[in-house]
């Protein structure tokens, strides 16, 4: 991987006077790093130039190519923001300083011997690094993936601490920009460092498993196309293999018992139209048998980070069971680039729009959660004091939409529960709850709600907020709402940090590997 590689890879991307910056910005690298070498002792310039080729790769825009051709100058040699400002515009500075501090952060938490990057400290220092500009992290991904990929060069201590990372924060983080590839890369290399046994297991399994449905997989595929074909749908099929990482997370959620995980393989449906995805699901179920409750719609509702397709498991006349999940191009696009795509050299407007304002109006999909990181952020700047909960909820749960009966949408941490629900349409609505219907069916105040779950409030006027309800929310804006109406009935003093560390248990054990 050399600069004239580079060069190649942007020539058709960027405009002339773009490249000529690329290059300027490579010269100008590889002298700041000029006596650096990497562990492995290659020269250290092997690095940015990885990394600047990976955002080519996925298409970022120049500035962040730039910013990624410079990431470790100001950190590494003697350069200063200020020139970097002056040769390449405040653009890249800022984004460069943004990488900068991210950093500094990984590297304190990584110092510490308690090292946990979910302390509240390090969360409040990460997010305002990252949240100035959603390219940083874009950027920071690329950055880590091919420090991942190098990191046979370091010592173990070091490598199970950057894997560790790579799990905690920086999946998640893919997961959240929708870059679902990316994310597993960077899980696959951090699970195999982190626990090399089990990732040697599970992989094992995973290939028996891919060796032995094969040919039968081959025979469906060719079933299915021809049809589509008949219906004169041209769609393409391939087959989509489980990550490692993800398996693994799945075997342990079902007691390591592989026939549970239902797709373990999966294809790949992509057709041109929307309406060709509903008319795909509808020949593929004359076909085969679906199972009832594993038929997701994520294109009328996406999921959180924006991802859309529809995904049935049915069972075939050899009682095989597959799953299907039907796309479009554009959605598979996104699917696998999440985030990233939107910052195409061809969306220029996007980026221009982007830079103006910092604000991702046209976001594709539902990334809610950009806006909510932004609010924290907002609120870590001007000082005010911020729970863990709150820092910690957003980033690193899995969501999951519920309907009011009137069809309104709520997007809710998995494992929120009634309260959780009733606290976020309205404080009054959760200080009178009384009951719930879940599904039109009477559902119990502890029991977590579903992914699509129809959730109806009971309240009568007489119910009034009580002090057991705290270990029945999990939620910050519950917990919050709930703290004040306990405090307006003098009810306060009760609430223990009790809760709270049960909680970080909880979500400790949710980051599985360890
Ligand atoms: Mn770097």
């Amino acid at each position: 991987m050399g600069k004239a590689e580079l060069l190649e890879s942007a020539k058709p991307l960027y405009e002339e006077n773009q490249l000529l910056e690329l290059e300027q910005a490579v010269d100008f690298a590889a002298k700041a790093h000029a006596n650096q070498k990497r562990k492995s002792g290659e020269s250290y310039m092997i690095h940015p130039l990885n990394v600047a080729m990976t955002l080519v790769k996925w298409g970022m825009d120049i500035d962040s190519v730039l910013a990624g051709i410079l990431h470790d100058t100001v950190e590494d040699s003697n350069i200063s923001l200020e020139q970097i400002e002056n040769l390449f515009g405040y653009d890249v500075a800022f984004i460069v300083d943004g990488l900068t501090k991210v950093t500094k952060t990984s590297e304190s938490m990584q110092q510490n011997d308690t090292y946990n990057p979910q302390t509240k400290d390090n969360l409040s220092k990460l997010l305002i690094a990252v949240g100035q500009d959603i390219r940083v992290v874009i950027i920071k991904l690329a950055d880590r993936l091919h420090n991942l990929m190098t990191l046979n060069h370091l010592s173990r201590d070091k490598q199970i601490r950057i894997a560790r990372e790579s799990l905690e924060v920086y999946g998640p983080m893919a997961d959240r920009l929708g870059m679902g590839r990316v994310r597993m890369q960077i899980e696959d290399i951090a699970f195999s460092y982190l626990e090399p046994r089990e990732f040697k297991r599970v992989k094992e399994i995973l290939d028996s498993r891919i060796g032995r449905s094969h040919r039968k997989l081959d025979q469906i595929k060719t079933e299915s196309e021809q049809a589509l074909k008949k219906s004169h749908i041209d769609g393409e099929i391939n087959g989509r293999v489980k990550s490692v990482y993800s398996l693994y997370k799945k075997l342990v959620k079902f007691d390591n018992d592989v026939d549970n995980v239902y797709d373990l393989i999966a294809l790949r449906v992509i057709v041109k139209t929307k309406e060709e995805c509903y008319a795909s699901l509808g020949i593929l179920h004359s076909l085969y048998k679906p199972m009832i409750n594993r038929i997701k719609d994520y294109i009328a509702t996406p999921k959180p980070n924006g991802y859309q397709s529809l995904h049935t498991t049915v069972i075939t006349p050899h009682e095989q069971i597959v799953e299907f999940q039907i796309r479009t191009q554009e959605m598979h696009e996104y699917a696998e680039r999440g985030l990233a795509a939107s910052f195409h050299y061809n969306e220029r407007k996007t980026s221009r729009d982007y830079r103006e304002k910092r604000e991702l109006a046209p976001l594709p999909g539902n990334l809610q959660w950009i806006t909510e990181l932004q609010e924290v952020v907002a609120k870590l700047k001007s000082g005010e004091d911020i729970s863990h909960d709150q820092l910690n909820i957003d980033l690193f749960k899995d969501r999951i939409f519920v309907h009011s009966p009137k069809g309104d949408i709520f997007n809710l941490p998995e494992g929120a529960l009634p309260l959780d629900f009733a606290y976020m349409v309205h404080s009054d609505i959760g200080r009178h709850a009384y009951g719930f219907k879940v599904n039109g069916k009477i559902h119990p105040f502890d029991k977590p709600l579903q992914n699509g779950d129809v959730v109806e409030v009971i309240t009568k006027k007489l119910v009034m907020t009580k002090p057991a309800w705290r270990n029945l929310v999990t939620t910050s804006h519950a917990r919050h709402k709930l703290r004040a109406q306990l405090g307006q009935l003098g009810l306060n003093k009760i609430f223990s940090t009790e809760d709270r560390s049960s909680k970080n248990k909880k979500s400790h054990t949710k980051n599985a590997a360890r």
